[in-house]
């Protein structure tokens, strides 16, 4: 089967999405032209966001986002991920305010729940169902390969269990759960994704084609890791937490962070390569300082003048500036619990009917149908 590279394209502003919408129309139809069943839907859009701790800047820009410009575009679900949190988070004591949280910094983000699905895991109880299948086509070695998987157990040498092991499976279910094309996610995840396509491709293979296949998706061409402050790894919910930046930081807080962030001396030879640690502040600097700031410390790197502390107070101020009104949004949001109900059971009703109709083809299409 064709694989359709969506990480690849540069679709950005509205006439991309023009472009983006046609191109998979036209490729969904191509591929459907040789294909038994043509009911394959081609502009689904599913993603989700664990509860393990408060948002941040790697969750913003890997993921939301996205969903924040392809609500306008497409049929989306997000989703709260609670039921992947037990996987490393068995403690469920402050489960329900982080939901409550996750959900309330999406929408100060922009994620609005009256254009996509936004929904909880656990209310979708066909989602087990659809995973218990799921299993069966997942096999040990290429889960036990998975880098994820390594790293957690790693992590967690007391906890390595088999909802670990298999969170690509449950991953799979929920995304396509509603047939969805496209999964806007941060580069940690794209392994996960080449994991659906495979679990997909198998299902299609002995059950009939049912299912599209899903592909990892982001506006800006490559998918994105937002990194450390600390100049290693990933910004996290749960861990590195000095070296994350959170939408629940408060200014001075943020300003620390930056301030902290590893630096050096600065360069001694004229346009040098810069360092890891020194490409992710400027990686930063990108995603929300002006041009003409970022492309003057460039030139003073590049002439050997630049001053690292006068970088990262800029860097701070500009954090601030973007981070300080999604934080205020998010505790006017927090404030309104009634509302947060009502964006959750609405969610939940519009993802059940999806997750209805996707598990009757399912059902039949395995043949558990007996009278
Ligand atoms: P976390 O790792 O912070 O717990 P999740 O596993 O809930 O985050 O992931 C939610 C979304 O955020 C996923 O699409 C993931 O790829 C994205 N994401 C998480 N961390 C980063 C990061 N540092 N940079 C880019 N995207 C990220």
């Amino acid at each position: 089967m064709q694989q359709v590279k969506v990480a690849g394209l540069n679709p950005i502003e509205s006439a991309d999405f023009y472009y983006l919408r046609h191109y998979y129309f036209y490729k969904m139809t191509e591929k459907n032209l040789n294909k038994p069943n043509s009911d394959i839907p081609s502009q689904i859009v599913m993603s989700g966001i664990r509860p393990t701790g408060m948002v941040h800047l790697g969750n913003y820009f890997g993921a939301i986002r996205n969903y924040v410009k392809m609500q306008d575009a497409f049929e989306c679900y997000f989703m709260v991920a609670d039921l992947h949190s037990l996987t490393t988070h068995p403690d469920t004591k402050e489960l329900k305010s982080n939901v409550r949280r996750v959900l309330a910094e999406n929408i100060a983000c922009g994620l609005d729940p009256e254009k996509a699905t936004f929904y909880c895991q656990s209310h979708i109880r066909e989602t087990g169902e659809l995973y218990l299948y799921l299993n069966m086509l997942a096999y040990k070695g290429e889960l036990e390969k998975t880098v994820t998987f390594k790293d957690k157990a790693r992590q967690h040498p007391e906890n390595v269990n088999a909802g670990l092991l298999t969170y690509p499976v449950l991953q799979t279910a929920d995304i396509i759960m509603h047939r969805a094309s496209y999964v806007p996610v941060g580069k940690d995840q794209e392994q996960h994704l080449e994991m659906a396509r495979n679990f997909v491709v198998r299902f299609n293979h002995r059950y009939g084609e049912i299912f599209p296949e899903p592909h990892a998706f982001n506006y800006n061409q490559e998918l994105i890791k937002v990194p450390g402050l600390d100049g290693t790894g990933k910004m996290s919910k749960s861990e590195n937490n000095m070296a994350t930046l959170y939408f629940a930081d408060e200014d001075d807080m943020i300003r620390k962070k930056v301030m902290k962030a590893l630096t050096d001396q600065g360069p001694t030879e004229k346009n040098a390569q810069k360092p890891d640690y020194i490409e992710n502040i400027f990686m930063l600097m990108k995603l929300v300082c002006e041009e003409d700031v970022i492309s003057k410390y460039e030139d003073d790197f590049n002439n050997c003048s630049i001053r690292y502390g006068d970088l990262k107070k800029q860097l701070a101020e500009d954090m601030v500036k973007f981070m300080a009104p999604i934080r205020q949004k998010t505790n006017d949001i927090l404030a309104n619990d009634a509302y947060l109900v009502e964006v959750m059971e609405k969610g939940a009703q519009k993802a059940g009917e999806s997750a209805k109709k996707t598990m009757d083809l399912v059902r039949n299409a395995i043949g558990l149908n007996y009278f």
